[in-house]
């Protein structure tokens, strides 16, 4: 079976938890598709030349999760060469067999217009901010200030920018445990599976 579910939002809107809990549940393959910009970001060099020969030692850095990694992905992620140097293996991943669910920014948009199930996971940048900042500790007012910035970089930017696709469902989870979230995108899922 072919099923592609989607999951795009901005930073720590709960992507990744979503994510993980989906495809534990259905037995899907899932992809991070941040860590692959954060790789490139954290690599150094030229960021085409890194997305082009990127290694699974690239993806297993126990410093992508940072906040500096985070940023440093958001700046490579405007150049279209990384972009289009990291889309066929995610176009792939997606078209996997067995399933597969992928996490990001572009997913619905342009990785897998054809997804079967396209979920946009968002919430206030004030609770997006407050989450991270559970995750990394220091200032709180710099992880606000960083969680602003990189949204503000992944909407404008001119290729592949951060938004819903036109068919995606919304979910807001400013005001929702990780049990509830987990429980609406299931559902989800489940409402759209063959047979
Ligand atoms: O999801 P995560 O926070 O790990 O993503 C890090 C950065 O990588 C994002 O802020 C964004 O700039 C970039 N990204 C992207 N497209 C994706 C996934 C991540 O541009 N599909």
């Amino acid at each position: 079976m072919i099923f592609t579910v989607a999951i795009d939002g901005p930073a720590a809107a709960g992507k990744g938890t979503i994510s993980r809990a989906v495809a534990a549940r259905f037995g899907f393959a899932h992809l991070d598709t941040g860590a692959l910009y954060r790789a490139v970001g954290v690599k150094g060099g030229d960021p085409v030349a890194a997305a082009n020969g990127l290694t699974p030692e690239d993806l297993a850095r126990d410093d992508l999760r940072t906040l500096e990694a985070g940023l440093a992905a958001s700046r490579v992620a405007v150049i279209p060469e990384v972009r289009a140097a990291l889309l066929d293996f995610q176009r792939r991943f997606a078209r996997r067999e067995g399933g597969a669910v992928l996490d990001g920014r572009d997913i619905g948009t342009v990785i897998c217009p054809e997804a079967e199930v396209k979920l946009f996971v968002t919430a206030s940048a004030e609770v997006r901010a407050h989450r991270r900042w559970l995750e990394v500790g220091g200032d709180a007012a710099r992880v606000l200030a960083e969680v602003r910035e990189r949204d503000d970089r992944d909407m404008n930017r001119a290729d592949a920018p951060l938004k819903p696709a036109a068919d995606a469902v919304l979910l807001d989870t400013s005001g929702l445990g990780p049990e509830e979230a987990i429980a609406q995108a299931i559902a989800l899922v489940q409402a759209q599976l063959p047979g």
